[in-house]
């Protein structure tokens, strides 16, 4: 027996990252290194004293807090939960569905349009330039014709590392007749943040993860600052519980570690710079970067084939060459300095 999906969902591609077994993995812009010793340690002593038998706290009150105090914000100002692309789900929920619409700028994260499509949110979009600059121009047009609820930028955008600055995000918010969300999941590789603009006068959010930065992608953590009355709000969307009791244990322990997690930052912002550096020796067309990720056009190669050609020399990167607007691009995360090694000299390799 079949059952038939929503008709508006039968025709939706999934969003797929390969999961392949290979020695150096940079297709997923992951933290290199799990969390420090001492957090799983302090989180071990922490989970024995659960109460597993009771509903964890729903309002999730010490995590908040603890996020709170890292970003110096008021604790009814952060919206967590499972990932920072439920936040992004809980947002399109409430603002947006049907007869709404969310505008996007192509290329882009692809969940952004992906999740607003699976909440029946109508999909705006408009294009970066040639250079997958940010253009403001298109972005006037196509806020002015689709007049949306909610408007996504990313910054640094995934795939192409380019961060929009503080000018061009003031201008967006002007622009913008509903939300604006911008999707820092990279923000701390950045030398800019907009969560200096978050304030309850003004329609703004912006999100972030435990993924990357904090080296918990296994976790399933994210969250958003955002304007109070909006937080109550998603607040109300959100399924009761929907935070568990090991995650918000996981994520209030994380930031006792943050010493350790900027210098990390830090190192791999330098190792960002080798990397960038070595690639414009090579015959790639290299973006510049604000996150662990870089993107890369091989000239006179066939993008999926240098793909294969690192592939088979065991080092795994995003191919996004079929993707549209990214005709032969590849994405490959900075690693620790082995791995961006590995995958250097294998790619000098394919490419000869
Ligand atoms: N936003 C962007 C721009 C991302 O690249 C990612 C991860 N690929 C996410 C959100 C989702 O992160 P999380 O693991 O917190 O769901």
């Amino acid at each position: 027996m079949t059952i038939a999906p929503r008709d508006d969902l039968a025709l939706m591609a999934g969003y797929h990252s390969p999961q392949v077994d290979v020695a150096v993995r940079l297709n997923t812009n992951e933290a290199p290194e799990p969390p420090p010793a001492g957090f799983t340690a302090a989180l071990a002593e922490a989970v024995a004293t659960l109460e597993w038998h009771r509903y964890p706290d729903r309002a999730y009150r010490a995590l908040r807090e603890a996020i709170a105090a890292h970003h110096s914000v008021d604790p009814v100002q952060v919206f967590a939960a499972n990932g920072s692309n439920e936040v992004l789900q809980t947002l399109c929920l409430t603002y947006g569905g049907a007869g709404r619409t969310a505008a996007v700028f192509e290329p882009t994260y692809a969940l952004h349009s992906h999740i607003a499509r699976i909440t029946g949110t109508g999909v705006a979009t408009g294009e970066r330039t040639d250079d997958l600059a940010l253009d403001l121009a298109e972005v006037r047009r196509v806020l002015a014709a689709a007049e949306p609820a909610i408007t996504f930028l990313c910054s640094p955008n995934n795939p192409t590392g380019m961060l929009d600055d503080e000018a061009t995000v003031r201008e967006v918010l002007d622009l913008a007749p509903g939300l604006l969300v911008v999707d820092e999941a990279y923000g701390q590789f950045a030398p800019w943040s907009a969560l200096e603009l978050v304030a309850d006068d003004r329609p703004l959010v912006v999100t972030r993860t435990y993924s990357k930065t904090w080296s918990m992608a296994a976790a399933r953590l994210g969250y958003l600052i955002g304007p109070r009355d909006l937080v109550a709000q998603l607040d109300q969307v959100a399924l009761p519980y929907h935070l568990d009791a090991v995650k918000q244990v996981a994520g209030r322990i994380a930031l006792d570690f943050e010493d350790a997690m900027r210098s990390r930052v830090a190192a791999l912002v330098e190792e960002r710079g080798r990397l960038v550096a070595r690639l414009t020796e090579l015959p790639v067309t290299v973006w510049p970067s604000a996150a662990n990720f870089i993107l890369f056009r091989p000239h006179e190669r066939d993008g999926a084939a240098v793909w294969q050609a690192l592939l088979d020399r065991s080092v795994l990167v995003r191919d996004c060459s079929s993707w549209p607007r990214l005709d032969g691009c590849l994405r490959v995360t900075i690693g620790t300095p082995a791995e961006d090694d590995a995958f250097l000299a294998a790619l000098e390799d394919a490419l000869a």
